[in-house]
């Protein structure tokens, strides 16, 4: 990943039309039974790297500080996103389940991982 919405989203959908990989699923869409909010597949995620200078979910998204940085996607922090309440990732038939060690994704090297870690807004 990997951005983050948090609780703060009023469930617009804004940001999933700008996503250029189609990571963003409406809430009803979510594969997190208990999450009632618009939800970012980090197995999908590619912090809009090689698309944007700012993650274009952020700069659509009307509610301030609602979409959040969380840790890259990448073999590293492979146990954070298969252990964590926060993901449920998905499958592919081929692959199987797309965890960060199966499928990594690009990041933007230039925010912190304290910044990650502590789930800082995406300042846009
Ligand atoms: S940061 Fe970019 S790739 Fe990731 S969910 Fe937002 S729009 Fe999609
Ligand atoms: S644009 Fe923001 S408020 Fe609207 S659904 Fe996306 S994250 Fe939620």
């Amino acid at each position: 990943m990997a951005v983050m919405i948090t609780d703060l989203c009023i469930n617009c959908d804004a940001c999933i039309e700008v996503c250029p990989v189609s990571a963003i699923v409406s809430e009803g869409d979510s594969p997190r039974d208990d999450w009632e909010y618009t939800y970012v597949k980090p197995e999908k995620c590619i912090e809009c790297v090689g698309h944007a200078e700012v993650p274009a979910c952020a700069a659509e998204c009307p509610t301030e500080g609602c979409i959040v940085w969380d840790m890259p996607y990448t073999a590293e922090y492979n146990d954070y996103y298969v252990n964590s309440s926060d993901y449920v990732i998905g499958e592919s038939k081929k692959r199987g389940v797309l965890t960060p060690e199966v499928s990594p994704q690009t990041y933007k090297e230039d925010i912190s991982i304290a910044a990650r870690e502590a789930h800082e807004a995406v300042a846009v």
